[in-house]
C-alpha cells in the first residue's frame, strides 16, 4: 500500500498525539496480527460492539464474527497477506447478541519487518444496511403488489368482457325472444279489431297462453341472470351421490312416466355448493328424459378423476344432437326444437354459468339418433 502523496503539514505532536487522536476517533480503528489476534482497538470500535477496548485485546477478531461468515475469515487474512490490503463488509456480533455491519478497508503495515500488522479502518454501517434492506423489501413488496394488481386487472377485464357479452346476449334475447310473443298478441288484437266475426273468447285465451309463455321466459331470464352473479367458493365437500339421489326423488314421477332406467357409478365427494350440483343434475336428467327416443330412456351418471378435476358425465340414449350445435345449445334461449318439446332454452345456459362459476367446464358429445353424453368438470 502506497503512502498518500498529498502534502501534509507537520503534526502538532508526537506519538502520544496520534494515540489520543486514534483513541477518540469516531471512525472504527483497530490493529491485529496476521493470525487475526487483536493488538489494539479504539473506543469507537469497541463501543460499536458494546465492549470496552481492553475486552478485545488479545482475542481473535474471528471470535467477534457472525457465525455464518466465520468460514470466510481465512480467505480475508490470505487476501491481506497477498494484496497487502482488503476492503468490504464484515458482519460481527455485539455483546448483546445483535449483529453489526462494518464497512472496512484494512491495510498491511510493514513498518516493523518482524511483526507485520494489519491496520483496521472501518465504519459502522449497520443502520445503513438495515434501511437499505427495508427499502429493498419495500421495493420487492411494491413489485409484488403491482404484479398482483396487474393480474387482478386482467381477471377483472375478462370478467367485464364476459359480462358485456352477457349483456349483449341479454339485449338480443329481450329484443327478439320477448318481442315475438308481444307481436303475436298484437297481431291477434289487430285481427279482433278488423274482423268483427272473430271469436273474442278464443282470442283472449290465445293471448293469455302467449302471455303465460312470455312470463315463463321472463322468469327464466331472471334465473339466468341470478345464476351469473350468485355464489362464492364452497368451503365443504358435498357427496355427489346423495345429491343425485335427491335429484332422482325430485324427478320420480317423470322417471316413472317415461319408464326410465337411471344408473350410476361410484360418485365422489366434491367441493361444490350442493344447490349448484342439484341444479346441474336436475337440468341434465330432465333433458335426458325429455329428449328421449322411441326406446325407454336409459341414463347413466358417472365421474372419473383426472389429476386436477372430476369429470362427471350424464349419458342418455335419446334423440341426440347434431355436433354443429354442440356449443350453441349452451347459449341462452338456443333451442333445437319447437313446441313439440316444451322448454325455454335456458337450462343448459344456467348449467354452464354454474359450472364456470365453480371453475369447471361443460360440453356435450353426441350425434343425431345416437344419444348424448353431457360432461362437466369440478376441480379436485
Ligand atoms: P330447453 O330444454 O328448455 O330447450 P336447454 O338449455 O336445457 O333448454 O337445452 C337447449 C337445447 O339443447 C334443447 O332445446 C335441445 O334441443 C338440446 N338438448 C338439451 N339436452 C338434450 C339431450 N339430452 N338430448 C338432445 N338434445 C338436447
Amino acid at each position: 500500500m502506497r503512502e498518500p502523496s498529498v502534502a501534509r503539514s507537520n503534526p502538532p505532536g508526537g506519538e502520544d498525539f496520534y494515540r489520543r487522536l486514534a483513541d477518540h476517533s469516531l471512525g472504527l480503528l483497530c490493529c491485529h496480527d496476521l493470525d487475526g489476534v487483536l493488538i489494539w482497538i479504539n473506543f469507537a470500535a469497541a463501543e460499536s460492539l458494546g465492549y470496552a477496548p481492553e475486552d478485545g485485546i488479545g482475542r481473535k477478531l474471528y471470535d467477534f464474527l457472525a457465525p455464518e461468515v466465520r468460514p470466510l475469515f481465512r480467505d480475508y487474512l490470505e487476501r491481506i497477506r497477498v494484496n497487502h490490503y482488503d476492503n468490504g463488509f464484515m458482519r460481527l456480533v455485539a455483546r448483546d447478541g445483535t449483529q453489526r455491519v462494518w464497512m472496512y478497508r484494512n491495510v498491511l503495515d510493514q513498518s516493523d519487518p518482524v511483526h507485520n500488522r494489519v491496520l483496521g479502518l472501518a465504519l459502522d454501517v449497520t443502520e445503513r444496511f438495515r434501511i437499505e434492506k427495508s427499502l429493498q423489501q419495500s421495493e420487492e413488496r411494491y413489485r409484488q403488489l403491482a404484479a398482483e394488481l396487474e393480474a387482478r386487472i386482467v381477471v377483472r377485464t375478462s370478467e367485464l368482457e364476459q359480462s358485456n357479452a352477457d349483456l349483449q346476449q341479454f339485449a338480443h334475447v329481450v329484443s327478439h325472444d320477448l318481442q315475438a310473443p308481444l307481436r303475436q298478441v298484437r297481431a291477434l288484437l289487430d285481427y279482433a279489431l278488423k274482423d268483427t266475426a272473430a271469436e273474442p273468447r278464443t282470442i283472449i285465451e290465445r293471448s293469455a297462453e302467449i302471455l303465460e309463455r312470455m312470463s315463463t321466459l321472463i322468469e327464466s331470464l331472471l334465473n339466468y341472470s341470478i345464476s351469473s352473479n350468485r355464489g362464492c367458493d364452497p368451503v365443504r365437500p358435498v357427496d355427489s351421490r346423495s345429491i343425485l339421489a335427491q335429484t332422482l326423488i325430485d324427478l320420480q314421477s317423470s322417471i316413472g312416466d317415461a319408464a326410465a332406467q337411471v344408473t350410476h357409478a361410484n360418485l365422489p365427494a366434491v367441493m361444490m355448493d350442493p344447490a349448484d350440483l342439484l341444479h346441474i343434475f336436475q337440468n341434465l336428467l330432465t333433458n335426458a328424459l325429455k329428449y328421449r327416443s322411441e326406446a325407454a330412456p336409459a341414463i347413466h351418471v358417472d365421474a372419473l378423476a383426472t389429476e386436477s378435476e372430476w369429470v362427471f358425465s350424464v349419458k342418455d340414449n335419446g334423440i341426440g344432437i347434431d355436433p354443429a350445435y354442440a356449443e350453441k345449445i349452451f347459449l341462452p334461449f338456443r333451442r333445437l326444437h319447437g313446441s313439440e318439446y316444451p322448454g325455454t332454452g335456458i337450462g343448459l345456459a344456467v348449467c354452464k354459468k354454474i359450472v364456470e362459476r365453480n371453475h369447471g367446464r361443460i360440453w356435450v358429445e353426441s350425434r343425431p339418433h345416437e344419444g348424448s353424453t353431457f360432461f362437466f368438470t369440478v376441480p379436485r
